[in-house]
């Protein structure tokens, strides 16, 4: 039986152990960290349970897909909620609108900020479906030879849904209003790209939350994470924690195992990186095993955003939130050119507020609310000094939710924990820092350009997750996980 080592138990590392395991290879799954889960985390303590990542799932099929794929039924093992409204968006000037997933509530909440703007909606969308389909021929298959991209039929239709224009541009035709330009195009943050640079093919992603729905797992997303440990462990494939890699053997010019932190040497046939990708390359394998991504290339990549995170717990309810909400700050253009051009920390940060405690009580104790704030930031390349600006992040956003939700807020406050860029480097061996994934999905960086989840210079050496094509985000990775697997049961079998 061939033994595959997979480095991280990121949802991409895992969702390929299940998936070779079901194929019959004998898996074992190494992290760094004390928990499984990567970048979708969770803190448990004084009663509250937060997720520390994602926090609601999108394009729900790919999480059905991979259990299928392994025989299991995943609306069987756990309990959706789907929300609506998606979103509640509140403005500087203290107005809000919630985006609805239900279409007539879209619309008159449209219509009630833009007069005229709800017909305009609809054809909106309607481009996001055409765009949506079209990306999915290019996302759910492997790249071998620059050839894979020469689909005459999805050239065309690149062309004809203006999928190649910036995304900004795109919602700017179809909405006056700063308002929904901005409800409508922020989407592109969470694959680490401005809407100002962003090609408008992302406007798919506002396409999926509106019309696919976002869903909520009851015990909150680790509860995926905690049910795929279950099922490895049934199935048995082992999942070792507190288990760092050093290095990736290379003999032979084969990787053929690896080297732990503890210095025990583990053989493998196979070797799958789900840690960041640039990191694997550059902290992992020996410089001089590698001859396609050289340290100057990988330095020369364009790096995704990261994020600052406050998690609250408070002894208070405040049953008037949604469970997600998104804060614009008035100058959207300066805050997203402090993040992804000069890299500085912007003057008032636009940000993610959850409010998981209104859909699941279960995850704070009696009467108390647990909520989390997610400011997008600039990587480390810019150099913030993280440990001197978060206390003034923290007040900053503090002072914004006081003024949003409640004034007393402060004096609710029973727990809290931050998450900086430099956590997500430390602890998740992120380049740069880099929160949501580590390489931007600007056009050069995408699909075949994309580094691929094979090293053809290394053979045995495979990666996963999101620095690997698909890219970014929970549904990306584990089509990245079905994607590697069969490459390597092909080779393999
Ligand atoms: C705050 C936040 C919000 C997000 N929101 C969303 C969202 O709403 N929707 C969405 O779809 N996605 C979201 N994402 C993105 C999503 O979480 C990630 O893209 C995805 O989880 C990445 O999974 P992965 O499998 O690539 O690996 P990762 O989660 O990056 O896991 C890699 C693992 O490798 C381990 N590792 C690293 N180095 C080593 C080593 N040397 N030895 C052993 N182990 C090692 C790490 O500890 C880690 O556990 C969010 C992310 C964050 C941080």
């Amino acid at each position: 039986m061939a033994r595959a080592i997979i480095i991280g138990a990121g949802l991409g590392g895992l969702a390929t152990a299940l998936r070779l395991r079901h194929a019959g290879l004998d898996v074992l799954v190494l992290e760094k960290q004390a928990r499984a889960g990567g970048r979708s985390n969770v803190i448990e303590e004084n009663g509250f349970r937060v997720d520390t990542g994602p926090t609601i799932l999108v394009m729900k099929s790919t999480f059905e897909d991979t259990y299928r794929a392994i025989g299991q039924d995943l609306n069987q093992r756990l309990d959706f909620v789907r929300l609506d409204p998606n979103y509640r968006v509140y403005y500087h000037d203290g107005t809000y609108i919630d985006l609805f997933s239900s279409m007539p509530e879209l619309a008159a909440e449209v219509e009630r900020v833009e007069p005229g703007a709800a017909a305009r909606l609809f054809r909106f969308l309607g481009a996001g479906a055409k765009k949506y389909a079209l990306a999915m021929t290019f996302v759910t298959r492997n790249y071998d030879r620059i050839t894979d991209l020469a689909n005459p039929v999805a050239a065309r239709r690149l062309l004809v849904t203006g999928s190649y224009q910036r995304l900004y541009r795109h919602v700017a035709a179809y909405f006056k209003s700063d308002k929904l330009r901005k409800a409508f195009s922020f989407h592109s943050m969470f694959l680490g790209l401005s809407p100002y640079d962003a090609l408008a093919m992302y406007s798919l992603i506002t396409y999926a939350d509106l019309a696919l729905g976002m869903w909520y797992p009851r015990g909150g997303i680790y509860s995926v994470v905690e049910d795929m440990l279950a099922l490895a462990d049934e199935m048995g494939a082992e999942v070792r924690t507190n288990a760092p890699v050093r290095e990736i053997l290379i003999r032979n010019g084969r990787a053929s195992g690896v080297v732990l932190e503890s210095g025990d040497t583990l053989e493998a046939d196979l070797i799958i990186s789900n840690a960041d990708l640039p990191y694997t390359y550059k902290s992992l394998v020996p410089a001089g095993a590698r001859r396609a991504y050289t340290d100057s290339r990988l330095d020369a990549m364009d790096y995704a955003c990261s994020g600052y995170l406050l998690y609250l717990g408070l002894d208070k309810e405040y049953t008037q939130m949604r469970h997600q909400a998104l804060y614009f700050s008035e100058d959207y253009r300066a805050n997203l050119d402090a993040i992804f051009k000069s890299r500085t920390i912007p003057a008032e940060p636009s940000f993610h507020l959850n409010n998981p405690t209104i859909t699941d009580p279960t995850l704070a104790p009696p009467g108390h609310t647990l909520l989390y704030v997610l400011a997008p930031m600039p990587n480390l390349q810019g150099g913030v000094d993280w440990r001197e600006a978060a206390p003034r992040m923290r007040e900053q956003l503090l002072d914004q939710l006081e003024r949003l939700i409640d004034p007393d807020l402060r004096q609710h406050i029973v727990w809290e924990r931050e998450f900086t860029p430099l956590d997500f480097q430390t602890r998740l061996n992120a380049v740069h820092g880099t929160a949501f994934g580590s390489l931007a999905h600007g056009l050069f960086q995408s699909a075949y350009f994309r580094p691929h989840n094979v090293a053809r210079d290394i053979p045995g050496l495979y990666f996963v997750g999101q620095g690997t094509y698909p890219g970014i985000g929970m549904p990306m990775v584990l089509i990245s996980a079905q994607l590697v697997v069969e490459r390597i049961l092909h080779t393999w079998r």
